[in-house]
Protein backbone atom coordinates (compact mmCIF):
# COMPACT_ATOMS: atom_id res chain seq x y z
CA UNK A 1 0.00 0.00 0.00
CA UNK A 2 1.08 3.59 -0.72
CA UNK A 3 0.42 5.30 2.28
CA UNK A 4 0.97 8.93 1.49
CA UNK A 5 -0.82 8.04 -2.15
CA UNK A 6 -3.91 6.87 0.03
CA UNK A 7 -3.65 9.75 2.81
CA UNK A 8 -3.21 12.67 -0.35
CA UNK A 9 -6.32 10.63 -2.20
CA UNK A 10 -9.00 12.09 -0.18
CA UNK A 11 -6.94 15.32 1.40
CA UNK A 12 -6.14 13.90 4.51
CA UNK A 13 -4.62 16.47 6.89
CA UNK A 14 -2.64 14.25 9.04
CA UNK A 15 -2.34 10.64 10.30
CA UNK A 16 -0.80 9.77 13.55
CA UNK A 17 0.36 6.07 14.25
CA UNK A 18 0.46 5.83 17.87
CA UNK A 19 2.55 2.68 19.45
CA UNK A 20 3.52 2.26 23.20
CA UNK A 21 4.97 -0.90 24.27
CA UNK A 22 3.86 -0.85 27.94
CA UNK A 23 0.69 -1.46 27.29
CA UNK A 24 0.06 -2.45 24.04
CA UNK A 25 -1.71 0.47 22.59
CA UNK A 26 -1.73 0.58 18.63
CA UNK A 27 -3.78 3.05 17.30
CA UNK A 28 -4.10 5.34 14.30
CA UNK A 29 -5.51 8.88 14.36
CA UNK A 30 -6.75 10.67 10.88
CA UNK A 31 -7.71 14.19 11.15
CA UNK A 32 -9.32 14.55 7.42
CA UNK A 33 -10.06 18.59 7.63
CA UNK A 34 -9.62 21.17 9.75
CA UNK A 35 -10.81 24.37 8.28
CA UNK A 36 -14.01 24.71 10.09
CA UNK A 37 -12.69 23.75 13.97
CA UNK A 38 -10.99 21.05 15.24
CA UNK A 39 -11.59 17.74 14.24
CA UNK A 40 -14.01 15.57 16.29
CA UNK A 41 -14.60 11.79 15.84
CA UNK A 42 -14.75 8.95 18.34
CA UNK A 43 -12.14 6.41 19.33
CA UNK A 44 -13.68 2.99 17.26
CA UNK A 45 -11.70 -0.16 18.93
CA UNK A 46 -11.88 -3.06 16.40
CA UNK A 47 -9.93 -6.48 15.61
CA UNK A 48 -8.75 -5.39 12.05
CA UNK A 49 -7.57 -8.31 9.85
CA UNK A 50 -4.43 -5.87 9.13
CA UNK A 51 -3.04 -2.83 9.75
CA UNK A 52 -3.96 -1.62 5.85
CA UNK A 53 -7.53 -2.79 6.88
CA UNK A 54 -7.68 0.25 9.86
CA UNK A 55 -6.20 2.73 7.66
CA UNK A 56 -8.71 2.61 5.30
CA UNK A 57 -11.44 2.35 8.18
CA UNK A 58 -10.19 5.71 9.86
CA UNK A 59 -9.78 7.64 6.55
CA UNK A 60 -12.89 6.87 5.39
CA UNK A 61 -14.59 7.47 9.04
CA UNK A 62 -12.45 11.09 9.44
CA UNK A 63 -13.67 12.32 5.95
CA UNK A 64 -17.41 11.39 7.05
CA UNK A 65 -17.00 13.35 10.24
CA UNK A 66 -15.82 16.16 8.19
CA UNK A 67 -19.18 16.11 6.24
CA UNK A 68 -21.21 15.37 9.13
CA UNK A 69 -20.37 18.18 11.41
CA UNK A 70 -20.07 21.13 8.63
CA UNK A 71 -23.68 19.82 7.39
CA UNK A 72 -24.76 20.00 11.10
CA UNK A 73 -23.51 23.39 11.26
CA UNK A 74 -20.92 23.11 13.59
CA UNK A 75 -17.44 24.80 14.26
CA UNK A 76 -15.55 21.18 14.32
CA UNK A 77 -13.58 19.54 11.30
CA UNK A 78 -13.47 15.83 11.00
CA UNK A 79 -11.65 13.58 12.52
CA UNK A 80 -11.39 9.67 13.52
CA UNK A 81 -9.35 7.01 15.56
CA UNK A 82 -9.16 3.61 15.48
CA UNK A 83 -7.63 1.35 18.11
CA UNK A 84 -6.54 -1.67 17.02
CA UNK A 85 -7.83 -4.91 19.08
CA UNK A 86 -10.21 -6.78 20.84
CA UNK A 87 -12.44 -4.88 23.00
CA UNK A 88 -13.25 -7.82 24.61
CA UNK A 89 -10.09 -9.06 25.60
CA UNK A 90 -7.60 -5.78 25.17
CA UNK A 91 -8.77 -3.06 27.49
CA UNK A 92 -7.45 -1.49 30.42
CA UNK A 93 -7.14 1.83 32.24
CA UNK A 94 -3.22 1.70 30.99
CA UNK A 95 -4.04 1.23 27.32
CA UNK A 96 -6.38 4.02 27.18
CA UNK A 97 -4.33 6.44 29.38
CA UNK A 98 -1.77 5.85 27.20
CA UNK A 99 -3.83 6.65 23.91
CA UNK A 100 -5.30 9.65 25.93
CA UNK A 101 -1.59 11.05 25.94
CA UNK A 102 -1.14 10.68 22.16
CA UNK A 103 -4.74 12.82 21.69
CA UNK A 104 -3.18 15.39 24.19
CA UNK A 105 0.14 16.07 22.19
CA UNK A 106 -1.67 16.90 19.29
CA UNK A 107 -2.62 20.11 21.42
CA UNK A 108 -6.41 20.29 20.18
CA UNK A 109 -6.11 19.44 16.82
CA UNK A 110 -8.26 16.63 17.35
CA UNK A 111 -11.04 15.63 19.70
CA UNK A 112 -12.18 12.05 20.69
CA UNK A 113 -15.29 10.75 21.46
CA UNK A 114 -16.70 6.62 22.30
CA UNK A 115 -17.53 4.90 19.12
CA UNK A 116 -17.97 1.37 18.08
CA UNK A 117 -16.08 -0.86 20.37
CA UNK A 118 -15.49 1.84 23.29
CA UNK A 119 -17.36 3.05 25.86
CA UNK A 120 -18.09 6.25 28.62
CA UNK A 121 -15.84 4.35 30.83
CA UNK A 122 -13.00 4.06 28.16
CA UNK A 123 -13.65 8.14 27.41
CA UNK A 124 -13.16 8.68 31.50
CA UNK A 125 -9.38 6.73 31.12
CA UNK A 126 -8.82 9.04 28.20
CA UNK A 127 -9.68 11.65 30.32
CA UNK A 128 -7.06 11.52 32.67
CA UNK A 129 -4.27 12.24 30.18
CA UNK A 130 -6.12 14.76 28.06
CA UNK A 131 -8.54 17.79 28.02
CA UNK A 132 -9.44 16.80 24.41
CA UNK A 133 -12.29 14.00 24.91
CA UNK A 134 -15.83 14.70 25.23
CA UNK A 135 -19.12 12.39 25.49
CA UNK A 136 -18.24 11.69 29.28
CA UNK A 137 -20.68 10.92 32.03
CA UNK A 138 -23.22 12.89 33.23
CA UNK A 139 -21.55 12.43 36.86
CA UNK A 140 -18.31 14.12 35.40
CA UNK A 141 -20.61 17.17 33.49
CA UNK A 142 -20.48 15.76 30.23
CA UNK A 143 -24.10 14.89 28.07
CA UNK A 144 -23.77 11.41 29.18
CA UNK A 145 -25.79 8.75 26.56
CA UNK A 146 -26.43 10.29 23.27
CA UNK A 147 -28.92 8.33 22.07
CA UNK A 148 -32.05 10.40 22.87
CA UNK A 149 -30.60 13.35 21.01
CA UNK A 150 -30.37 11.21 17.87
CA UNK A 151 -33.83 10.30 18.18
CA UNK A 152 -34.54 13.89 18.21
CA UNK A 153 -33.13 14.81 15.47
CA UNK A 154 -34.60 12.14 13.72
CA UNK A 155 -37.89 13.07 14.50
CA UNK A 156 -37.18 16.29 13.60
CA UNK A 157 -35.96 15.36 10.17
CA UNK A 158 -38.95 13.65 9.86
CA UNK A 159 -41.38 16.19 10.66
CA UNK A 160 -39.27 18.37 7.98
CA UNK A 161 -39.22 16.05 4.80
CA UNK A 162 -43.23 15.84 6.23
CA UNK A 163 -43.26 19.49 5.60
CA UNK A 164 -41.27 19.25 2.33
CA UNK A 165 -43.53 16.54 0.93
CA UNK A 166 -47.05 17.40 2.18
CA UNK A 167 -46.55 21.27 3.29
CA UNK A 168 -47.68 19.85 6.95
CA UNK A 169 -45.36 18.36 9.28
CA UNK A 170 -48.59 17.02 10.85
CA UNK A 171 -47.15 13.05 12.62
CA UNK A 172 -50.98 12.57 14.19
CA UNK A 173 -52.58 9.69 11.99
CA UNK A 174 -48.93 9.11 10.27
CA UNK A 175 -47.99 5.31 9.65
CA UNK A 176 -44.52 4.71 10.51
CA UNK A 177 -42.06 1.59 10.67
CA UNK A 178 -39.12 1.70 13.06
CA UNK A 179 -37.16 -0.70 12.44
CA UNK A 180 -34.68 -2.06 15.24
CA UNK A 181 -35.68 -0.32 18.44
CA UNK A 182 -32.34 -0.07 20.71
CA UNK A 183 -31.07 3.05 22.29
CA UNK A 184 -32.11 4.89 19.18
CA UNK A 185 -35.11 3.53 17.72
CA UNK A 186 -37.21 3.04 21.29
CA UNK A 187 -37.12 6.77 22.00
CA UNK A 188 -37.73 7.95 18.42
CA UNK A 189 -40.87 5.71 19.25
CA UNK A 190 -41.40 7.99 22.29
CA UNK A 191 -41.88 10.34 20.27
CA UNK A 192 -43.64 9.46 17.37
CA UNK A 193 -46.11 8.10 19.62
CA UNK A 194 -46.55 11.32 21.58
CA UNK A 195 -47.61 12.90 18.51
CA UNK A 196 -50.39 10.53 17.35
CA UNK A 197 -48.36 8.38 14.77
CA UNK A 198 -49.39 4.89 14.29
CA UNK A 199 -46.35 2.53 14.40
CA UNK A 200 -44.72 -0.56 13.29
CA UNK A 201 -41.55 -1.83 14.54
CA UNK A 202 -39.21 -5.03 14.23
CA UNK A 203 -36.25 -6.05 16.30
CA UNK A 204 -34.00 -9.15 15.98
CA UNK A 205 -34.10 -8.41 20.27
CA UNK A 206 -36.90 -10.35 21.95
CA UNK A 207 -36.45 -7.78 25.41
CA UNK A 208 -35.71 -4.76 23.38
CA UNK A 209 -39.31 -5.53 21.51
CA UNK A 210 -40.96 -6.51 24.83
CA UNK A 211 -39.69 -2.97 26.39
CA UNK A 212 -41.22 -0.81 23.63
CA UNK A 213 -44.70 -3.34 23.43
CA UNK A 214 -45.18 -3.15 27.52
CA UNK A 215 -45.07 1.31 26.73
CA UNK A 216 -46.95 1.59 23.89
CA UNK A 217 -49.36 -1.98 23.37
CA UNK A 218 -50.90 0.25 20.32
CA UNK A 219 -47.75 -0.20 18.50
CA UNK A 220 -47.96 -3.38 15.87
CA UNK A 221 -44.76 -5.77 15.67
CA UNK A 222 -43.66 -7.31 12.79
CA UNK A 223 -40.92 -9.75 11.81
CA UNK A 224 -37.54 -8.31 10.97
CA UNK A 225 -37.94 -9.34 7.39
CA UNK A 226 -41.77 -8.10 6.83
CA UNK A 227 -40.61 -4.59 8.03
CA UNK A 228 -39.83 -3.65 4.21
CA UNK A 229 -43.34 -4.48 3.34
CA UNK A 230 -45.39 -2.75 6.12
CA UNK A 231 -47.66 -0.39 4.52
CA UNK A 232 -46.61 2.71 5.96
CA UNK A 233 -46.10 6.43 5.21
CA UNK A 234 -42.32 6.54 6.41
CA UNK A 235 -39.76 4.03 6.52
CA UNK A 236 -37.27 4.71 9.93
CA UNK A 237 -34.29 2.53 9.55
CA UNK A 238 -32.46 2.74 12.66
CA UNK A 239 -30.99 -0.80 13.03
CA UNK A 240 -27.57 -1.49 11.09
CA UNK A 241 -26.18 -0.23 6.94
CA UNK A 242 -27.14 -0.81 4.18
CA UNK A 243 -30.81 -1.97 4.28
CA UNK A 244 -31.33 -0.34 1.19
CA UNK A 245 -30.39 -1.95 -1.87
CA UNK A 246 -31.73 -3.71 -4.74
CA UNK A 247 -33.61 -6.45 -2.71
CA UNK A 248 -35.27 -3.99 -0.62
CA UNK A 249 -36.37 -0.54 -2.24
CA UNK A 250 -38.90 -2.20 -4.74
CA UNK A 251 -40.75 -3.47 -1.42
CA UNK A 252 -40.94 -0.55 0.24
CA UNK A 253 -44.39 1.36 0.64
CA UNK A 254 -43.04 4.58 2.14
CA UNK A 255 -42.61 7.85 0.56
CA UNK A 256 -40.27 9.10 3.05
CA UNK A 257 -37.01 7.29 4.32
CA UNK A 258 -35.68 9.02 7.67
CA UNK A 259 -33.95 7.02 9.94
CA UNK A 260 -30.75 6.66 12.55
CA UNK A 261 -28.63 4.27 11.07
CA UNK A 262 -25.64 4.91 9.66
CA UNK A 263 -24.64 4.11 5.92
CA UNK A 264 -28.53 3.18 4.53
CA UNK A 265 -27.85 3.12 1.01
CA UNK A 266 -25.91 -0.16 -0.25
CA UNK A 267 -24.38 1.89 -3.09
CA UNK A 268 -24.89 5.39 -2.80
CA UNK A 269 -25.52 6.87 -6.22
CA UNK A 270 -27.56 3.06 -7.74
CA UNK A 271 -29.82 2.79 -4.46
CA UNK A 272 -30.44 6.78 -3.72
CA UNK A 273 -31.34 7.04 -7.62
CA UNK A 274 -33.72 3.91 -7.31
CA UNK A 275 -35.79 5.66 -4.48
CA UNK A 276 -35.58 8.95 -6.44
CA UNK A 277 -37.16 7.12 -9.51
CA UNK A 278 -39.78 5.20 -7.37
CA UNK A 279 -41.09 9.10 -5.99
CA UNK A 280 -39.18 7.57 -2.13
CA UNK A 281 -37.67 10.77 -0.03
CA UNK A 282 -34.29 9.73 1.40
CA UNK A 283 -33.11 11.71 4.21
CA UNK A 284 -29.71 11.38 4.25
CA UNK A 285 -28.55 9.25 7.26
CA UNK A 286 -25.30 11.41 7.95
CA UNK A 287 -27.47 14.82 8.45
CA UNK A 288 -30.72 13.10 10.36
CA UNK A 289 -28.48 11.75 12.52
CA UNK A 290 -26.32 14.34 13.70
CA UNK A 291 -28.59 15.06 17.37
CA UNK A 292 -25.56 12.48 19.04
CA UNK A 293 -22.80 14.35 17.21
CA UNK A 294 -24.04 17.87 18.26
CA UNK A 295 -25.02 17.19 21.91
CA UNK A 296 -21.28 15.93 22.21
CA UNK A 297 -20.21 18.63 20.59
CA UNK A 298 -22.27 21.48 23.59
CA UNK A 299 -19.74 19.71 25.72
CA UNK A 300 -16.48 21.74 24.41
CA UNK A 301 -18.43 24.94 25.51
CA UNK A 302 -20.06 23.59 29.10
CA UNK A 303 -22.68 21.20 28.60
CA UNK A 304 -25.89 22.96 28.81
CA UNK A 305 -28.91 20.36 27.62
CA UNK A 306 -31.44 23.45 27.03
CA UNK A 307 -28.74 24.85 24.85
CA UNK A 308 -27.94 21.13 23.44
CA UNK A 309 -31.79 20.44 22.53
CA UNK A 310 -32.51 23.62 20.98
CA UNK A 311 -29.23 22.83 18.52
CA UNK A 312 -30.40 19.38 17.90
CA UNK A 313 -33.82 20.40 17.00
CA UNK A 314 -32.07 22.79 14.29
CA UNK A 315 -31.81 19.14 12.24
CA UNK A 316 -35.32 20.15 11.24
CA UNK A 317 -33.99 23.29 9.05
CA UNK A 318 -30.97 21.36 7.95
CA UNK A 319 -32.91 18.64 6.34
CA UNK A 320 -35.49 21.49 4.86
CA UNK A 321 -33.01 22.83 3.01
CA UNK A 322 -31.11 19.43 2.01
CA UNK A 323 -34.27 18.61 0.27
CA UNK A 324 -35.64 22.09 -1.05
CA UNK A 325 -31.83 22.03 -2.65
CA UNK A 326 -31.80 18.97 -4.06
CA UNK A 327 -35.21 19.86 -5.88
CA UNK A 328 -34.10 23.17 -6.92
CA UNK A 329 -30.80 21.70 -8.24
CA UNK A 330 -31.91 18.55 -9.55
CA UNK A 331 -29.50 16.08 -7.26
CA UNK A 332 -30.49 13.40 -4.91
CA UNK A 333 -30.74 14.44 -1.00
CA UNK A 334 -27.55 12.86 -0.25
CA UNK A 335 -25.69 15.00 -3.33
CA UNK A 336 -27.41 18.43 -2.14
CA UNK A 337 -26.05 17.48 1.65
CA UNK A 338 -22.58 16.87 0.51
CA UNK A 339 -22.64 19.80 -1.63
CA UNK A 340 -24.24 21.88 1.13
CA UNK A 341 -21.54 20.53 3.71
CA UNK A 342 -18.79 21.50 1.16
CA UNK A 343 -19.84 25.34 0.19
CA UNK A 344 -19.93 26.11 4.19
CA UNK A 345 -16.51 24.66 4.14
CA UNK A 346 -15.66 26.54 1.58
CA UNK A 347 -16.77 29.74 2.14
CA UNK A 348 -15.81 29.81 6.09
CA UNK A 349 -12.25 28.45 5.19
CA UNK A 350 -12.62 31.94 2.35
CA UNK A 351 -13.07 34.21 5.19
CA UNK A 352 -10.63 32.66 7.70
CA UNK A 353 -8.10 33.83 4.91
CA UNK A 354 -8.07 37.34 6.23
CA UNK A 355 -5.99 37.81 9.48
CA UNK A 356 -8.19 40.10 11.92
CA UNK A 357 -5.21 40.96 14.80
CA UNK A 358 -6.86 38.84 17.70
CA UNK A 359 -8.26 35.07 18.30
CA UNK A 360 -11.74 34.54 18.80
CA UNK A 361 -12.62 32.96 22.15
CA UNK A 362 -15.74 31.62 21.15
CA UNK A 363 -15.10 27.53 21.72
CA UNK A 364 -15.64 24.79 19.41
CA UNK A 365 -18.84 23.54 18.50
CA UNK A 366 -20.66 26.34 18.71
P1 LIG B 1 -28.54 -0.32 19.31
O1 LIG B 1 -27.60 -1.44 19.13
O2 LIG B 1 -28.86 0.16 20.67
O3 LIG B 1 -29.94 -0.68 18.61
C1 LIG B 1 -30.04 -1.33 17.38
C2 LIG B 1 -31.25 -2.25 17.45
O4 LIG B 1 -31.43 -2.87 16.18
C3 LIG B 1 -31.07 -3.39 18.48
O5 LIG B 1 -32.21 -3.47 19.30
C4 LIG B 1 -30.88 -4.61 17.60
O6 LIG B 1 -31.38 -5.80 18.20
C5 LIG B 1 -31.70 -4.23 16.37
N1 LIG B 1 -31.39 -4.97 15.16
C6 LIG B 1 -30.19 -5.46 14.75
N2 LIG B 1 -30.32 -6.11 13.59
C7 LIG B 1 -31.64 -6.03 13.25
C8 LIG B 1 -32.40 -6.49 12.15
N3 LIG B 1 -31.86 -7.19 11.16
N4 LIG B 1 -33.73 -6.21 12.13
C9 LIG B 1 -34.30 -5.52 13.13
N5 LIG B 1 -33.63 -5.06 14.19
C10 LIG B 1 -32.31 -5.31 14.25
O7 LIG B 1 -27.99 0.86 18.40
P2 LIG B 1 -28.43 2.39 18.44
O8 LIG B 1 -27.46 3.15 19.27
O9 LIG B 1 -29.89 2.50 18.69
O10 LIG B 1 -28.13 2.80 16.93
C11 LIG B 1 -28.98 2.42 15.87
C12 LIG B 1 -28.38 2.88 14.55
O11 LIG B 1 -28.22 4.30 14.56
C13 LIG B 1 -26.98 2.31 14.28
O12 LIG B 1 -26.84 2.13 12.89
C14 LIG B 1 -26.05 3.42 14.75
O13 LIG B 1 -24.82 3.38 14.08
C15 LIG B 1 -26.85 4.64 14.36
N6 LIG B 1 -26.52 5.84 15.14
C16 LIG B 1 -26.69 5.83 16.48
C17 LIG B 1 -26.40 6.98 17.22
C18 LIG B 1 -26.61 7.01 18.71
O14 LIG B 1 -26.61 8.11 19.29
N7 LIG B 1 -26.80 5.90 19.38
C19 LIG B 1 -25.91 8.14 16.57
C20 LIG B 1 -25.77 8.12 15.18
C21 LIG B 1 -26.08 6.96 14.47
Amino acid sequence: MRIFDEIALKSHEQVVFCHDASSGLRAIIAIHDTTLGPALGGTRMYPYGSDEEALIDVLRLSRGMTYKSAAAGLNLGGGKAVILGDPKKMKSEQLFRAYGRFVQGLAGRYITAEDVGTTVRDMEWVRHETDYVTGISRALGGSGDPSPMTALGVYEGIKAALLFQNGSSTLAGKRVSVQGVGAVGRHLVDLLAHDGARLVVCDVDSDNLAAVTRKHPEVEVVAPEAIYDAPVDIYAPCAMGATLGPATIPRLRASIVAGSANNQLADDSRDGSSLAARGIIYVPDYVINAGGLINVANELESYNRERATQRVAGIHDIILEVLRLAQAEGTLPHEAADALALRRIAGIGRIKGQYIGVPVSRRAGT
